[in-house]
């Protein structure tokens, strides 16, 4: 067994000190990087506690009208805030898509953005290919039991996807990931936060060593009254996202003047469909129209072996998803458009 050492930070500066020592890591909620170790995937040598670091706790407005949310928010307390339910539905909505009650009064909301891929082959130490844990080992998933993997960006090295509801509805907000480090602070568009795996899959994110996620900012809401976060998956509750679809829009009537898509379940990160959202944008909501967006957001899709499905499932998601947040009134009533 390896011995673990621990302690508690009370500031930014005490943790930043703290994971200096080479092997450390930071520990929020510990509900995925228990687990991890657990199960041997994660090996720190060190944790610091980052939870009684009471300036990242808050959710606070911010002068152009944003909103700043700690990285220590708690999952449902995020959820469940008056100024997120109201002014970013969206992001409201996928956090209660994830995961338990139970689990997400204990998750961070900078433990949420670094939460692992839910790849059996990376959890299960006992198969010994696995590029994400071990790079170089090679990928047993490639051309193994793969149905809730990657169709989109993914490379020969690795097709697991990024797990997250809320980062998918982060990625449609166009949030901005503030960061503090060795460096100093940092802000980092949301775009750039998760990365694609290309030859470096054990890389999840751009977090340099050291780093302590400190906020999430959002930007002025713009979509509160025409979004929606789509979920599909095997159960009704507490499973991951085979598919899922956040989708916030500016209408004019039936025009929309904007668009914001992004996709779950089908990528190394959270991936935006930047071709369907112009091919939306000043354009009366249509069915032609909206089939078209969907196709384009998948044109790029290469399916594994047993995940075919989810292409066309990605392009009914998208479809029923816009749809919803067009019609927020068909939500309310259960019927979809
Ligand atoms: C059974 C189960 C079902 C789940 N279902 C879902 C689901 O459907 N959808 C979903 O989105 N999630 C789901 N989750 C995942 C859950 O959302 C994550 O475990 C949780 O968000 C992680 O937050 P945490 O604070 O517990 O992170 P921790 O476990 O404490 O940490 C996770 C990682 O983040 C790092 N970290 C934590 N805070 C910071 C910080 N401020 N700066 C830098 N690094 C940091 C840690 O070092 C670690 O690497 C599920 C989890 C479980 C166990």
């Amino acid at each position: 067994m390896q011995a673990i050492t621990y302690e508690r930070a009370g500031d930014i500066a005490g943790a930043l000190r703290a994971a200096q020592q080479p092997g450390t890591m930071f520990i929020g909620g510990g509900t995925n990087l228990l687990d991890l170790m657990k199960g041997g995937v994660e090996n720190p040598v060190h944790l610091v506690d980052i939870t009684r670091i009471r300036s990242l706790d808050s959710i606070d407005t911010l002068p152009d009208g944003g909103l700043r949310i700690g990285a220590l928010v708690r999952n449902s307390d995020a959820a469940n805030h008056a100024l997120i339910r109201t002014r970013y539905p969206l992001l409201s909505q996928a956090l209660l898509a994830g995961a338990s009650p139970q689990l997400r009064n204990m998750a961070t909301v900078g433990g949420n953005l670094m939460q692992r891929t839910r790849c059996g082959y990376f959890y299960d130490t006992a198969f010994d290919q696995c590029n994400k844990r071990n790079l170089g080992s090679g990928c047993a998933a490639i051309g193994g039991h793969n149905r809730m993997h990657a169709i989109l960006g993914a490379s020969p090295q690795c097709i697991a996807v990024n797990p997250s509801d809320m980062s998918v509805a982060l990625a449609a907000l166009d949030a901005t990931v503030r960061v503090d480090g060795p460096q100093g602070e940092r802000t980092i568009a949301f775009d750039q936060f998760h990365r694609l795996p290309g030859d470096r899959p054990d890389l999840d994110t751009t977090l340099a060593p050291g780093e302590l996620i400190t906020a999430v900012d959002l930007p002025p809401p713009l979509f509160a009254d025409h979004s929606h976060y789509l979920k599909i998956r095997d159960r009704a509750s507490y499973a991951f996202a085979l598919v899922s679809v956040a989708a916030a829009l500016q209408m004019d009537g039936r025009t929309v003047k904007q668009a914001r898509i992004a996709l779950g379940g089908v990528a190394h990160k959270p991936w935006r469909a930047s071709a369907a959202e112009q091919m939306l944008a000043g354009h009366e909501l249509g069915e032609g129209t909206l089939r078209e967006a969907a196709t384009a957001a998948l044109r790029d899709a290469q399916p594994q072996t047993s995940n075919r499905f989810k292409v066309q499932l990605a392009q009914r998601a998208i479809v029923r998803t816009i749809n919803l947040a067009a019609n927020p009134a068909a939500v309310r009533t259960g019927g979809v458009a």
